[in-house]
C-alpha cells in the first residue's frame, strides 16, 4: 500500500485510497450495492469472523465510502477515517464510542449549537455531564478537568465569531490530565488546518460543508489512529448503523479534489470582503482571523495556511438594521448552512443561536446586529454590491 504521508496534499487529495476495479474505471467506481455475494459459504464464514478482510455488507464495509474514509484521513495525516451518516452522527458516534453513564465532557462554549444540545441535553439522560468553558481561555478549561471526564472538545475558529483556540496548548492540557483532545474541523477542513499535527487525538467533520463545497450531501467523519477508532468508535457504526451512504461518499470523495483550491479561493475572498467591510461606517466590528485587528490573528497564522470563508460583523442599528442589510440581497442567498460555493447569510441571534438565553448570547457576544456570512465563490465585488445596497 502506498503512504500517501509521503506525497503532498494536492496528490492525496485525488488519488489517495482508490482501488481499481478489473474494468480498469480512471474515475473512482460507485457501489451502490447494500451487500456483497461470497464465493462460498467457507468464505462467508470466514469474512463474518474476521478471519478473512474483505466486504460483507455497506453498514460496515463498502469500498466507495473506504475510498473516502482513506482520502479523508490522508489529508488529515490520519491513520484511519470512519465515515458517518451527518456530521452529529460523527459526533454521536464518537460520544457512543469514548463515553459510559457517570463520565464527564469539557467543551467549548463557543461550538455548533446542534452539539450542544447533544451534550447537554441528550447525553445528560444517559448520565454523561458536559462543563461548558471559554474557547480561548486554557485556565478555564484546565479547571473544568475532573477525574472522569474523558475529552476536551472543540471547533477552531468558532461560529459565528471566529475565535481560534491554541490546539497545541489544549492538546498538551488535555495529555497532562491523560484525556483526549477531539476537534471539528468543519470550518478550516485539513486544506487550511489539520488537529492531529498540533496534537489532537481524534478530528471530527461535517463532510455536508466543505468536503462537499456544493450543498449537496449530508455526511460526516471521524480521524484518528488505528487503535482509538477501530477499538471503539468501529464497533458502535457496525453495531448502531450511523453509515454514510457509498452515493455520499462518492461525492464528498470528488469534493476531496478540489478542496484545497475551493478553500483557498473562499479565503481569498472572505479577505477582500472583511477588509472592505471594516471600511463601511455601518459596520461596527469584523470578525475575520484574517484582520489584523482579530485577537488571536497571529495564532491563525501560525495554525492555520489560511484564514476560511466565514466572516462575522455588528451592523449599527440592532436587528432592524441587520435584517435590513439580510432582506436587501439579491444575490446571497438567506439560509444558515456553510461551505457552499453559494455565499449564505445568517442572523444567528434568531436562527443558529436562537435557542440561547439572552445572557447566553451576551455572554458570547451574539449581539442583535450580529451577520455571519459563508463568502462563497461568486465575483467577490458582485458579493459586495449585494451587500452595498443593504448598508446604504
Ligand atoms: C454543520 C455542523 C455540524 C453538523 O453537521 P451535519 O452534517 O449537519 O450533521 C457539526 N459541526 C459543525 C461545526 C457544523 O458546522
Amino acid at each position: 500500500m502506498i503512504d500517501w504521508n509521503e506525497f503532498d496534499f494536492e496528490t492525496a487529495a485525488v488519488r489517495a485510497g482508490q482501488v481499481r476495479t478489473a474494468e480498469g474505471e480512471h474515475s473512482e467506481a460507485l457501489f451502490l450495492t447494500s451487500s456483497f455475494v461470497f464465493n462460498s459459504a467457507a468464505q462467508a464464514a470466514a469474512r463474518f469472523s474476521h478471519k478473512e478482510e474483505g466486504n460483507v455488507y455497506s453498514r460496515f464495509t463498502n469500498p466507495t465510502v473506504r475510498n473516502f474514509e482513506q482520502r479523508l484521513a490522508a489529508l488529515e495525516g490520519g491513520e484511519c477515517g470512519i465515515a458517518t451518516a451527518s456530521g452529529m452522527a460523527a459526533v454521536l458516534t464518537t460520544c457512543l464510542g469514548l463515553l459510559k453513564a457517570g463520565d464527564h465532557i469539557v467543551a467549548s462554549k463557543s461550538i455548533f449549537g446542534t452539539t450542544v444540545n447533544l451534550f447537554s441535553v441528550i447525553m445528560a439522560k444517559f448520565g454523561i455531564d458536559t462543563t461548558f468553558v471559554t474557547l480561548t481561555d486554557v485556565a478555564e478549561w484546565e479547571a473544568a478537568i475532573r477525574p472522569n471526564t474523558q475529552f476536551l472538545f472543540l471547533e477552531t475558529p468558532s461560529n459565528p465569531l471566529t475565535e481560534i483556540a491554541d490546539i497545541r496548548a489544549l492538546a498538551d492540557l488535555a495529555h497532562k490530565h491523560g484525556k483526549l483532545l477531539i476537534v471539528d474541523n468543519c470550518f478550516c477542513t485539513p486544506a487550511l488546518q489539520q488537529p492531529l499535527k498540533f496534537g489532537a487525538d481524534i478530528v471530527i467533520h461535517s463532510a455536508t460543508k466543505y468536503l462537499d463545497g456544493q450543498g449537496r450531501c449530508l455526511g460526516g467523519a471521524i480521524i484518528g489512529t488505528e487503535e482509538l477508532l477501530m477499538k471503539n468508535i468501529y464497533p458502535i457504526v457496525r453495531s448502531a448503523g450511523p453509515s454514510m451512504s457509498a452515493f455520499n461518499a462518492w461525492i464528498f470523495l470528488k469534493g476531496l479534489e478540489t478542496l484545497q483550491l475551493r478553500m483557498h479561493a473562499h479565503s481569498q475572498n472572505a479577505l477582500v470582503l472583511a477588509q472592505w467591510l471594516a471600511q463601511q461606517e455601518q459596520i461596527e466590528r469584523v470578525y475575520y482571523p484574517g484582520l489584523p485587528s482579530h485577537p488571536q490573528h497571529e495564532l491563525a497564522k501560525t495554525q492555520q495556511q489560511n484564514f476560511g470563508g466565514i466572516l462575522a460583523f455588528d451592523v449599527k442599528g440592532g436587528q432592524a438594521a441587520a435584517w435590513q442589510l439580510i432582506d436587501s440581497t439579491k444575490i446571497i442567498s438567506i439560509t444558515a448552512n456553510l461551505g457552499d460555493t453559494k455565499t449564505t447569510i445568517t442572523h444567528p441571534t434568531t436562527t443558529t443561536h436562537g435557542r440561547l438565553t439572552d445572557e447566553q448570547r451576551q455572554a458570547a457576544n451574539i449581539s442583535d446586529g450580529l451577520v455571519r456570512i459563508s463568502v462563497g465563490l461568486e465575483s467577490v465585488a458582485d458579493i459586495q454590491q449585494d451587500l452595498a445596497r443593504g448598508l446604504n
